[in-house]
């Protein structure tokens, strides 16, 4: 780390861009920008580059898509060197090509590591933003590309009353200590039972003395069957790379391994459709929403993906009791994000695993000794808050971004966040979002959504520049037009019909409002790519 930090370039305090964040959008930018000519300061909080695979280092942390896949494609250079060691690689390795991307192309020295920005002020009579940071810093930039992930602001544990009086230690799975947790002998509560829990469960079961789940709302997942990468794979992807990388962007989640069928579901036959979701679990992970085309937007279709997967459940799990609890209900399959795991499920056949089911007996507080239900207390020597993230705009809300006029993004957004395409906000001159809200984003492959954003992004900088433009900023009628197209889209589907993070309702107080646009990639790439081939439709360019 000390070696990274030393490799700084230049404290200059004018750059033609800043970026926050140095994670997989923030490295990419950073290089597109590079290329094109521009300067660029990139403050990153963390001690290393990684964004998500940095901070999320919980036991059994790992990507939910096939590694192949999840990964930049913007090198073919890049791609053939690097060897994925797993199905779905896990954190270690996943920071460890991050940081293979940073010295490969050379990026570190104009990244500022444990670097918090603070504040962003938009001088419209300079056309400049001024940034700060935790550190000191105030440098003026054109331009800011906010890469601060989706899902990189951990939910606060005082949302649990009494959770500052815990005697024991605890840890958020967002936040998780870069040495490790020793959890052996160990009695631990872990609250929540989202991805983040569900992967880290099983290995925190394999070694503490009890654990105790504490489960609000069970989600629906399926077994991830992970392992070494299979050698013929990595042939088939060597010699069609290109191809299969085309293939997943033409899908609409941007994941080509979901198999995607055009078939609906309830135009087959009951044992037909049984004998569909049994290949895709066996296959595992995504694939299963890939059965039918029409699973993720008619309910009854959903619905028989819903009892294949409960169906499932009851047949690992030994207690019909435990089974059953945790067994979904409450929300359409696909509606919350399907979890992948591994040995989920069949951690609560173990001795040491017990559930206690939230909807029956709610947390009252946490105390001194462990979580007090509303029907009796569970004494516990550590607590695991695997309870989330304020997603999509909690980064954003963390900094003191002002617009025109000093307008507050935060105080903008106040009804629910605003944007135009998910890349820019009106009022906010040459301010950029990378998966921003009312864009795929968190709905397609990361890695593809990052480099569609990252090459949009870099291109209308570099159009900026060519003309000598001021500045770009996205007409209020735009963003609104595209916030209701964004709505109108999701409220054909079935996502809005559970409580999930996607709206905002895991975060008390958040307005509900579907944050990711639904339409599909291919059609929002399309969309992006005629709005830049029109000269910035739906914008005001000045000079
Ligand atoms: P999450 O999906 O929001 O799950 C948080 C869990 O904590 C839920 O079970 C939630 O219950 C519970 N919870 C929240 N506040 C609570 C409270 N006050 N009291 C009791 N329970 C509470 O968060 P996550 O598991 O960190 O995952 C977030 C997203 O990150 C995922 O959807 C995924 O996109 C991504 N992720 C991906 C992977 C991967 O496989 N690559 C791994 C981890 C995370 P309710 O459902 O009732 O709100």
């Amino acid at each position: 780390m000390a070696q990274e930090k030393s490799q700084v370039r230049s404290r200059a305090q004018s750059y033609d861009v800043v970026v926050v964040g140095a994670g997989f959008s923030g490295l990419y930018m950073l290089h597109r920008l590079r290329q094109a000519g521009e300067t660029v300061r990139v403050f990153e909080a963390g001690t290393s580059v990684g964004g998500t695979w940095f901070w999320n280092r919980y036991p059994g942390a790992r990507v939910d898509i096939e590694s192949q896949e999840y990964a930049y494609s913007f090198s073919p250079e890049l791609d053939e060197e690097w060897k994925w060691t797993e199905r779905y690689a896990a954190q270690p390795e996943l920071l460890a090509y991050l940081n293979h991307v940073a010295d490969r192309f050379d990026l570190r020295p104009d990244i500022q590591l444990e670097t918090r920005v603070t504040s962003a002020v938009w001088d419209d009579a300079a056309r400049r933003w001024t940034v700060t940071t935790n550190r000191g810093d105030q440098v003026s930039a054109r331009h800011v590309v906010m890469a601060t992930g989706c899902l990189s602001t951990p939910k606060e544990d005082a949302e649990l009353p009494g959770s500052d009086s815990f005697k024991g230690p605890s840890w958020h799975t967002g936040r998780w200590p870069e040495e490790g947790v020793d959890f052996t002998g160990m009695r631990v509560g872990v609250i929540g039972t989202g991805s983040s829990a569900i992967q880290a469960i099983p290995q925190i079961a394999a070694q503490a003395a009890h654990v105790t789940v504490f489960q609000r709302t069970p989600n629906f997942s399926v077994p991830a069957h992970n392992g070494p990468v299979d050698p013929a794979v990595v042939a088939d992807w060597a010699a069609n790379r290109a191809q299969y990388r085309k293939e997943a962007r033409e899908t609409g989640f941007g994941i080509r391994y979901i198999g995607a069928s055009e078939t609906p579901a309830l135009s087959v036959s009951e044992a037909a459709r049984a004998a569909e979701y049994e290949e895709r679990w066996r296959y595992g992970g995504f694939a299963l929403l890939g059965a039918y085309a029409d699973l993720v937007m008619d309910p009854a279709a959903n619905a028989t993906a819903a009892e294949f997967v409960r169906g499932k459940i009851a047949e690992i799990v030994k207690d019909p009791t435990v089974a059953e609890k945790l067994a979904p209900k409450t929300y359409p399959i696909g509606a919350k994000r399907i979890c992948v795991d591994t040995g989920y499920y069949a951690t609560f056949n173990r001795d040491n695993v017990s559930l206690v089911d939230l909807t029956e007996e709610p947390i009252e507080r946490v105390t001194p000794a462990g979580v007090k239900t509303s029907a009796r207390e569970y004494e516990v020597d550590a607590i695991v808050y695997a309870i989330g993230f304020d997603a999509m705009t909690g980064a954003l809300d963390k900094i003191d971004i002002r617009g025109k006029g000093g307008v507050r993004l935060k105080d903008a957004w106040a009804a629910g966040p605003g944007t135009y395409l998910g890349l820019l906000v009106a009022g906010f001159p040459n301010l950029f979002l990378v998966t921003g809200p009312g864009s795929p984003s968190v709905l397609c492959n990361m890695a593809v959504a990052i480099e569609q954003h990252v090459e949009w992004i870099s291109d209308c900088i570099a159009w900026m520049s060519a003309r000598q433009a001021g500045s770009i900023e996205a007409t209020a009628a735009a963003q609104d037009d595209w916030v209701a197209h964004v709505n109108e889209v999701a409220d054909s589907t079935i996502f809005p019909l559970a409580n999930s993070w996607y709206l905002g309702a895991n975060v008390p107080g958040k307005p509900r409002v579907f944050m990711p646009y639904i339409g599909g990639f291919p059609v929002y790439r399309d969309k992006c790519n005629e709005v830049a081939a029109a000269g910035y439709d739906g914008c005001v360019v000045t000079a």
